[in-house]
């Protein structure tokens, strides 16, 4: 996918900034390699480039179209294309009776020969003459008429390959597009579509931090970005589901800055959950449902919710209509064909857009490296149902709680199997409220129990559904794991079902509470039944199908870190798209698109901000900077009086130091230290005494060059001193 081939219109306007470049964060001092430098990308794709496409392979029946470049761009006919290659069937049709004829037989050895074969009736027919072996009967004629059809059909399959072509390529329009999270990580979710004066928000979602960011419980966007816009243009917020990576950050956003929100139900109803959280019921004045399958008028776009399959329900794909063209963003998808509540995703709106003509296709990269295609969630209900059977006592399932599938589904076969039904955990239980009211789950009120209910039930009739499935330290499943759950306290006849894979990063605290519910005794189902678990993104043969069914100009392959989009873009070139029609972004990255280019044209402010989950409140990045360095390096402390008179320390200094030298070497270093304060007194002019901020600060710097010399580390330095 590397493309180095920059012509002059790419690289104006590419500068050399990084794309974190004005980006305070903790995260740039401690590069995170999992995001990665997309220094080789593609740069601009336009038509300008005259490179041959190795993967678009020639059309054996399709004349060379001397004329025509491969954007569909009319050239002047008095300059050939010098990169088409002559196509050396294009004869094919014509010479398709000489083919036939001179094939007859030739290789087809006679078999008459051969012992116990019966004879043949054709020879018969001929009275055995062999003369006639080579001029079969049946021999399909192809005269002019077949011909023209096969002409005519080969044309409407070759029109059919990119109806894109369909678009108004003498549209002036043009359109931006920025990234502002979940490109180059997973999660985080949240990009921004704009024309001259309308900006959509694509989702505001969160992010988990890295182990480096101690006591940070989530991250989510740089707003900055937004602030700006707010000024410029008329924004709007579009939602596509309810997941935490997609919404999570709504209510920090909503601290900032308002907009006016659409979205489906259910997406709303949870983000109305958040913002009662955090005080700001206020705001769902802001909500507007949408209907999908109809075109909402929203600034100078029209936008249609196109209704997808995912992990969570009431998930959608987007259709913008601007004036440049209709964009598609899938949003989060796999292609389930059986769903559990039987609605599929609506393919034939992706089709129907696909036959109008699609400038440009952003979709889901996460699942890219997956061949094949991801299973349908029902196949994890069959797995509940072997587990079920299994099962002695207690049944406690863990998953996501915004699976509400999934949840159904244990929930079912608890029913089937007389068990009551306890949700323990507050995302659960809040989900599952937020889901029964509006419908999704639809199981009577009988099969539930409160959980101080449950010991009046025998453990064959009780299943547990609750959270904790990443082994988070907080959630219910981990405190009943430890013995710390008020009400549930673990039996080694219990079944324990988790029902999830751990996400990118969780694998240690996933493999940690496994240990402890094993060693207390339980029977844990976790990844020996394959379908235990289900994805709930496209594999690349889903990724292929709406590929296909789309078939744009430019692909923009999002969500993912930059390997998921790097092969999601090689399917795509597979599937026919222009490898100089796909761009990788990273967050930050500003691209303009128009029927005739996409290209980058700026980096605008992107990073992550931290967040306390105990307060809402956001941390500071000079407080986590401060915790890395005591986390890694220590801390020296040091307390002295200085004369101002003699220029000397009166008494000893107090030097303490935390992390950085073992107890049985405090004495040595603390000598250590204090004779080189002193020999930094010595050497100082007296007027250096007047401030004792620069003082403090020489001593910082004395310590720090020692340190670094004697113990290669760099710890926090607090110098207080005192000037007598
Ligand atoms: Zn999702």
């Amino acid at each position: 996918m590397e493309n180095n081939n920059q012509n002059k219109e790419n690289s104006q306007n590419q500068g050399q900034k990084t794309p974190n470049q004005g980006n305070n964060a903790p995260r740039e001092r401690r590069p995170n390699p999992h995001r990665q430098n997309n220094n080789n990308k593609p740069q601009n794709q336009g038509e300008n480039s005259n490179r041959p496409n190795p993967n678009r392979k020639p059309n054996p029946n399709k004349k060379p179209n001397p004329s025509q470049d491969v954007n569909g761009n009319v050239q002047d006919k008095a300059t050939p294309n010098g990169n088409k290659k002559p196509n050396p069937n294009q004869n094919r049709n014509n010479n398709n009776q000489n083919r036939n004829a001179g094939n007859n037989n030739q290789n087809r050895k006679p078999n008459n020969n051969k012992p116990g074969n019966k004879p043949n009736n054709n020879q018969n027919r001929n009275g055995g003459n062999n003369k006639n072996r080579g001029k079969r009967k049946n021999v399909t004629t192809v005269n002019d008429e077949m011909r023209k059809y096969l002409e005519i059909n080969d044309k409407v399959k070759n029109d059919t390959m990119n109806p894109w072509k369909n678009i108004d390529m003498a549209s002036k329009g043009k359109i931006r597009f920025t990234p502002l999270g979940g490109l180059g990580e997973i999660g985080g979710n949240m990009a921004v579509l704009e024309t001259e004066s309308t900006a959509i928000i694509i989702d505001v979602g969160m992010s988990f931090p890295d182990e480096t960011m101690h006591g940070v419980d989530i991250l989510v966007p740089d707003f900055s970005y937004l602030h700006t816009l707010k000024k410029e243009k008329d924004v709007y917020v579009i939602i596509t589901h309810g997941h935490e990576d997609h919404i999570g950050a709504m209510p920090y956003l909503f601290k900032e800055l308002q907009f006016p929100i659409y979205g489906t139900p259910l997406a709303l109803a949870m983000i109305e959950n958040k913002f009662n959280e955090h005080g700001l019921s206020q705001y769902t004045k802001n909500f507007n449902f949408v209907t999908m399958r109809k075109q909402h008028q929203i600034g100078d776009m029209k936008i249609e919710w196109m209704h997808n399959t995912h992990s969570i329900i009431d998930a959608c794909s987007l259709a913008v209509e601007t004036e440049v063209g209709t964009i598609i963003h899938t949003a989060d998808f796999k292609v389930d064909h059986t769903p559990v509540d039987n609605y599929t995703m609506d393919l034939r709106r992706f089709a129907h857009y696909g036959e109008k003509g699609v400038l440009c296709l952003f979709s889901d990269s996460t699942n890219s490296h997956n061949p094949g295609a991801t299973k349908s969630e029902k196949v994890v209900g069959k797995t509940f149902d072997t587990l079920f059977n299994l099962a002695k006592g207690r049944v406690i399932m863990s998953t996501f709680s915004s699976n509400v599938h999934r949840i159904v589904q244990a929930m079912e076969r608890a029913v089937t199997h007389g068990r009551k039904i306890c949700v323990i955990g507050r995302s659960m239980e809040r989900n599952i409220e937020t889901n029964r009211a509006l419908g999704f789950v639809d199981i009577e009120d009988k099969h539930f129990i409160e959980v101080h209910e449950v010991p009046k039930y025998a453990d064959h009739e009780i299943l547990i559904v609750t959270t904790g499935s990443q082994g988070e330290t907080m959630a219910a499943l981990n405190r009943m794991a430890t013995d710390e759950h008020r009400h549930i306290k673990l039996k080694p006849s219990d079944t324990v079902i988790i029902s999830a894979s751990a996400i990118p990063g969780n694998e240690a605290s996933v493999s940690s509470l496994m240990n402890k519910l094993m060693k207390a005794g339980c029977t844990v189902r976790y990844k020996e039944f394959a379908d235990i678990h289900v994805s709930g993104h496209a594999g690349q043969e889903e990724q292929k199908l709406i590929l296909r069914l789309i078939q744009p100009k430019f692909f923009l392959p999002v969500h993912g870190e930059y390997n998921h989009i790097a092969k999601h873009a090689r399917t795509a070139v597979e599937c026919g798209v222009d490898e100089r029609n796909i761009l990788l972004m990273s967050d930050g990255d500003q691209i303009e698109l128009t029927t005739k280019y996409l290209k980058k044209v700026k980096t605008v402010k992107s990073g992550k901000t931290y967040i306390d989950n105990q307060n809402n409140m956001t941390i500071e990045n000079d407080v986590v900077l401060d915790r890395q360095k005591l986390a890694e390096d220590g801390i020296v402390n040091v307390v002295a009086q200085i004369s101002q008179e003699t220029q000397k320390m009166l008494g000893k200094p107090i030097i303490s130091t935390h992390g950085l030298v073992p107890d049985k070497e405090d004495k040595k270093f603390q000598k250590e230290i204090e004779v080189m304060i002193e020999t930094l007194l010595l050497n100082m002019k007296p007027e250096a005494l007047k401030n004792h901020k620069d003082i403090e600060n020489d001593i910082r710097n004395s310590i720090r060059k020692h340190v670094i010399r004697t113990k290669k580390r760099y710890p926090l330095i607090i110098p207080t001193i005192f000037i007598v």
